[in-house]
């Protein structure tokens, strides 16, 4: 660990509190589970010596029978009541701490719906959050750490705050020898536990230190790991090309070669357990001093035989309270390094403008949409992907924009949804900057089919719908809509048949244009007054496209529609084709406007696709 790494007592506070307060936001019911489960299991051993030392004063001394039988009935009592406390408590705090795994992943996947678009295709912090999540999911760096340590840090708080109260007695009992009453006795006893202490606390700073290091020459080689053992022969998409390029044989090589080097690594664990051992050296010496102080005290008649089995119950109880304290104090110095990493990348702070004005919902679905002067540079890049793109949309509209690969189309539509904002220029919604809207307010009057839609592993109703809850027949009507009803009725669950089959046997494979279909059902059902298609046909075969195209009109209803295609044979049936070119909206006007303009880029493009489409 590097000196600067060092954090000060009250950031380290201040982490602990907040791993305090993320546990208990997102794993509910673990941090009450570690609290009771430390003070029961720090208790517990303390009612057993204080009983059994009640029970040998009475066996030695007054052997009142009566006594004897309820000190001895307490015992049993107490101790089947704190096995049941303790049984039911051990299978909670297990159930929670196993299930801690998955609400971590939601402390990421809230971050990760809550931060801008644009970070998310950011390199950096994608790298950043991939770091994290590492640390935490192979080696518990950070969150899961707090939560392993905590339980021993509070048991070990406690054992000391109950062995000190029951120990008390021991130094302020005197015997009728001198020498066994001097002082000199207590500050020996202080001095080995101090000595014990420090060793203590010295070999947990080093194995810590050492696993730290030994994790950090790790990370890389797990990953590695990660890679060869399970990605590269788990993925299903991975999967014809390892076949077919016979990618099994370099990922074997490749794990031989890391066991290998884990096999270098192992002396690792052995000078692990030499700090360990030496250690327990210290403490069994520490044990000795203590005991031969209570045993002189006992010979020399300061109490009795009972109170001999207390004191050194409790003294050892003080040990282990120690140890446990030094183990959770050590430890903490290194779970805060890794929480403020984690904290660091959460708190990474949202730039984009939010805005609260409300989209009204217009009845008459007056919406206009006007781009003034917009130009955009993606994050990081020299080159404009548009440039002073300018033009007018209103409510009812159909507009086709075409133009070829990298010509700013789905720039555009991006920036209309907000995913990233111009850098220079406005967008306005009925004349206000878009950028003035609330967020969710203003998505909610878009319905996009992106050209890398995603589909999700629920079933086809829920991916209409996007919810839980589904209006069958609406979800029925879209998926008919967009052209999905044959294959529709050969599914026998109807809706609830599940897609994919990551989580249902029975899920069904669909292929590239079947997923464009429900992708196109599921922006019809969300009803949005806007609705942007790119590329919508790109997967569909020629007689599936035809079949969209000829009923555009029906399926976009009254909706103001943008569509988009690089292939101009799609767009000829709108009135409003936009022509994109490097950036730059070029040209606009019905198929045979644009067509009749001979030195025009639609009339070289569709001639030039004209030659391999083969439409005139
Ligand atoms: P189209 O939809 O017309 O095929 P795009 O809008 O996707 O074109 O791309 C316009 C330009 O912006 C292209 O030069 C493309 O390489 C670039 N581009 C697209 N996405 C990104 C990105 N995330 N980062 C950097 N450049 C991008």
């Amino acid at each position: 660990m590097k000196k600067t790494d060092k954090l000060s007592v009250s950031e380290r506070i201040s982490l602990t509190l907040r791993a305090y307060k993320t546990i208990k936001k997102y794993v509910p019911g673990l941090m009450p589970a570690i609290l009771i489960k430390a003070l029961v299991t720090a208790l517990h051993p303390f009612a057993t010596i204080w009983f059994s030392a009640r029970i040998l004063n009475e066996i030695a001394g007054e052997k009142n029978l009566q006594a004897l039988i309820i000190l001895a009935l307490s015992v049993v009592i107490i101790n089947f009541i704190i096995s049941v406390v303790k049984g039911r408590i051990d299978i909670l705090h297990g159930e929670r701490e196993n299930q801690m795994w998955r609400y971590f992943s939601k402390v990421f996947a809230d971050k990760q719906l809550s931060m801008d678009y644009v970070d998310i295709e950011d390199v950096n912090i994608q790298k950043r959050k991939d770091k994290e999540k590492y640390n935490l999911f192979n080696f518990g760096n950070g969150l899961a750490q707090f939560v392993w340590t905590i339980n021993s840090t509070i048991e070990g708080a406690v054992s000391i705050i109950a062995s000190v109260a029951m120990v008390v007695t021991l130094f302020t009992s005197t015997s009728e020898n001198a020498v066994v009453n001097s002082p000199v006795w207590v500050l020996a006893v202080f001095a080995v536990i101090v000595i014990g202490m420090l060793a203590n606390s010295k070999v947990f700073k080093k194995n810590n230190d050492m696993f730290m290091a030994w994790s950090e020459r790790l990370t890389p080689f797990n990953r590695l790991y990660g890679f060869f053992g399970f990605t590269l022969c788990k993925d299903n998409e991975r999967a014809k090309d390892v076949r077919i390029y016979r990618q099994d044989i370099p990922a074997d090589a490749g794990l031989r070669k890391l066991e290998e080097r884990e096999k270098a690594e192992r002396s690792y664990y052995l000078k692990y357990n030499i700090g360990e051992a030496a250690a327990a050296l210290v403490t069994g010496l520490n044990y000795v001093v203590c005991y031969l102080f209570v045993a002189l005290k006992a010979f020399f008649g300061a109490f009795g035989v009972g109170s001999v089995v207390q004191y050194v119950g409790a003294l050892g109880r003080f040990a282990d309270g120690i140890q446990k304290l030094i183990y959770g104090i050590t430890d903490n110095a290194v779970y805060t390094i890794h929480l403020k990493n984690l904290y660091e990348f959460l708190d990474l702070p949202n730039r984009k403008y939010q805005g609260t004005t409300p989209v009204k919902k217009r009845r008459d679905n007056e919406y206009k949409i006007e781009f003034n002067n917009v130009s955009f540079k993606y994050p990081g890049t020299e080159t404009y992907a548009l440039k002073n793109l300018s033009f007018k949309f209103n409510t009812g509209n159909r507009m086709a924009v075409v133009g070829m690969n990298g010509s700013g189309k789905t720039t555009m539509i991006k920036l209309l949804c907000r995913l990233y904002d111009p850098t220079e220029g406005e967008i306005t919604l009925n004349g206000i900057n878009i950028m003035e809207y609330d967020y969710i307010a203003y998505t909610s009057v878009f319905s996009v089919v992106f050209q890398d839609f995603k589909l999700f592993s629920f079933s086809i109703g829920q991916n209409v719908a996007t919810d839980i809850a589904v209006d069958d027949r609406k979800a029925i009507d879209s998926l008919s809509k967009a052209g999905f009803s044959e294959r529709f009725v050969s599914m026998p669950k109807g809706l609830d048949t599940p897609l994919y089959k990551d989580f249902e046997e029975d899920g069904v494979e669909i292929s590239g244009g079947e997923a464009q279909k429900i992708a196109l059902a599921r922006a019809l059902y969300k009803d949005a007054p806007f609705i942007v298609l790119d590329e919508p046909t790109a997967a569909l075969d020629p007689i599936a496209e035809f079949e969209i195209y000829s009923r555009f009109n029906e399926i976009v209803g009254d909706k103001t529609a943008i569509y988009i295609s690089h292939r101009l044979s799609s767009c000829r049936f709108c009135d409003d084709i936009a022509v994109f070119h490097e950036g730059e909206l070029i040209q606009r006007g019905s198929h045979d406007a644009l067509f009749s303009d001979k030195s025009g880029k639609y009339y070289e493009l569709w001639n030039a696709q004209a030659q391999y489409y083969g439409v005139r």
